[in-house]
């Protein structure tokens, strides 16, 4: 990865008269929606990847600067923008909102950036059949709050739900806050619209199921635009529930809790929010409160849907609990979790000149401890003076995602950079020899690609024949997914 100084950008040394492509693009999608100027270019060459931030910081750029960004309001101009970029070979990115924490929309050269936000219209919402149906470039929040007017819910609440699009959730293989109840983005999508990287515009069909070969959905659900560009989807939605119950329950470690967890999941128990914390985030969560000598170690279980499935839920899941061990702690650090929950930590901790990052991961209950135990090690084992805690939430019957945070100050570059990296190598590494997969929700992106082989074995000979049929030029986001 190549990074280059903002001032010498700033003076135009590097950038190719490049006119004839602007004034092509002016012609699909008007004047107005072609950006070139400096500050839109700066804007666009990063996203929420913690290591571009701190590049910025320091004044230089994780990757390179685009040609431009172009904004296309139909299906059929971003058909148009991709035939263009084919034919003068420059590569392109689907952009939603820039959220991505992996570095999925950095150019690695210049590039045209395809941001989706103007397709931000919601086509149908069906109540017969339970069904929406919606542009990609919508943002999250705004497209719940639509279905929420009408009664209705989506039940896909990332942190970043505030910032980020459709397109984007589906593009990443996104999990919200609520993913043990009304499933994970690939649980709620039906069909899709994409545009291929040859600018043909295909469809799937909205059926409740189909045996008619693998599910193409699948093939774009993750692919993070390096297959093409997710431009309209419909999910399923829901009843916005009657009920809501918040508990907290307070467990003497992580291995009791965790063996609750699997109890609940494997009783056929779906609370919609489950989130484990270890001491250290247990500590944070509870404040001033006073800390648990005995039960350290709290849950929060937040419970959705109809009165009598919410009692029916609730109490077996206490009893669950209560038979590991837990007791019944005051809700408050719960509510106040719920008060916050799509804050971001990110920018305090930047201010304050740290660096803070976020790896989630997943494995079945019995290697959990030693993903747990294995990544703490090795990111110690890396940078000594990091801090490093975990929670589990997005909870299966067969196992869990593990969320792990570690911070660390980076008062310069490249030093902290070498640390990250490190970090991230030792992290990474001990997930898999622990029998973890090494992205749980975040995806691949720039940050993961070096691991993925690793991840798939012989299998990811799959993903690269796909690539290679689909986008033979190579022109949708070059470099990513590992690929
Ligand atoms: C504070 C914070 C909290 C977060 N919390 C969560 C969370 O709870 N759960 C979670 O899953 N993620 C979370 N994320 C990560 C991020 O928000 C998600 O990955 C989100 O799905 C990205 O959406 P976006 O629209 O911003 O996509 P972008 O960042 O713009 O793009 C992400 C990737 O998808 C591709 N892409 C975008 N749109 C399309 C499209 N229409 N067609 C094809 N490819 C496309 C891009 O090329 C890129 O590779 C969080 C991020 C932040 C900063």
């Amino acid at each position: 990865m190549h990074s280059q100084g903002l001032k010498e950008l700033q003076m135009g040394k590097k950038e190719k008269p490049l006119r004839s492509l602007y004034h092509q693009l002016e012609k699909i999608v008007g004047p107005e929606n072609v950006w070139t100027s400096f500050p839109d270019k700066i804007t666009y060459a990063r996203d929420r990847w913690p290591l571009a931030t701190l590049k910025y910081r320091f004044g230089a750029l994780p990757g390179a600067l685009p040609h431009c960004i172009v904004t296309p309001e139909t299906v059929e101009e971003v058909s148009e923008v991709i035939k263009l970029s084919g034919n003068e070979n420059i590569p392109i990115i689907p952009f939603g909102a820039g959220s991505g924490v992996l570095g999925g929309t950095i150019p690695l050269e210049a590039s045209i950036i395809l941001d989706t936000k103007r397709l931000n219209r919601i086509l149908e919402i069906d109540g017969i059949n339970g069904i929406a149906t919606v542009q990609a470039g919508m943002n999250g929040e705004l497209f719940e709050a639509s279905l929420n007017r009408k009664g209705l819910t989506l039940g896909h609440f990332p942190q970043s739900l505030h910032c980020s699009t459709v397109g984007g959730w589906l593009a990443t293989r996104s999990a919200g806050q609520a993913s043990t109840k009304y499933g994970k983005i690939e649980d709620m999508v039906i069909s899709l619209q994409v545009v291929l990287p040859n600018g043909d515009i295909i469809h799937t069909k909205t059926v409740p199921r189909s045996a008619t070969g693998p599910n193409i959905n699948h093939i774009f659900i993750g692919s993070e635009g390096t297959l093409g560009v997710i431009t309209q989807a419909s999910f399923r939605i829901w009843p916005y529930p009657e009920r809501e119950s918040i508990h907290v329950m307070e467990f003497p470690d992580v291995l009791s809790g965790l063996d609750a967890l699997r109890r609940i999941m494997q009783s056929e128990i779906k609370p919609s929010i489950v989130r484990l914390y270890d001491e250290l985030e247990s500590a944070a969560l509870l404040g001033k409160s006073s800390h648990h000598e005995s039960n350290p170690c709290l849950l929060t279980l937040v419970f959705h849907g109809g009165k009598e499935a919410v009692e029916l839920e609730e109490s077996i899941a206490l009893r669950l609990c209560q038979e590991t061990g837990a007791k019944e702690g005051t809700a408050e650090p719960a509510y106040r979790w719920m008060e916050e929950r799509f804050h971001s930590r990110t920018p305090k901790q930047v201010a304050k000149g740290n660096l803070l990052d976020t790896i989630e991961v997943a494995a079945p209950w019995s290697k959990l401890s030693a993903l747990y135990e294995g990544m703490q090690n090795a990111i110690l084992k890396a940078k000594p003076s990091a801090r490093v805690s975990a929670h589990w939430s997005h909870i299966y019957p067969d196992g869990a995602c593990m969320y792990m945070t570690f911070i660390f100050n980076a008062p310069e570059e490249s030093q902290s950079q070498n640390d990250y990296y490190a970090v991230w190598d030792g992290a990474m590494e001990a997930c898999l020899t622990a029998g973890g997969t090494i992205s749980h929700h975040h995806g691949i992106g720039l940050m993961r690609g070096k691991w993925i082989e690793k991840e798939h074995g012989p299998a990811f000979q799959v993903l690269r024949a796909l690539k290679k049929s689909l986008d033979p030029k190579d022109i949708m986001n070059p470099g990513k997914l590992g690929l």
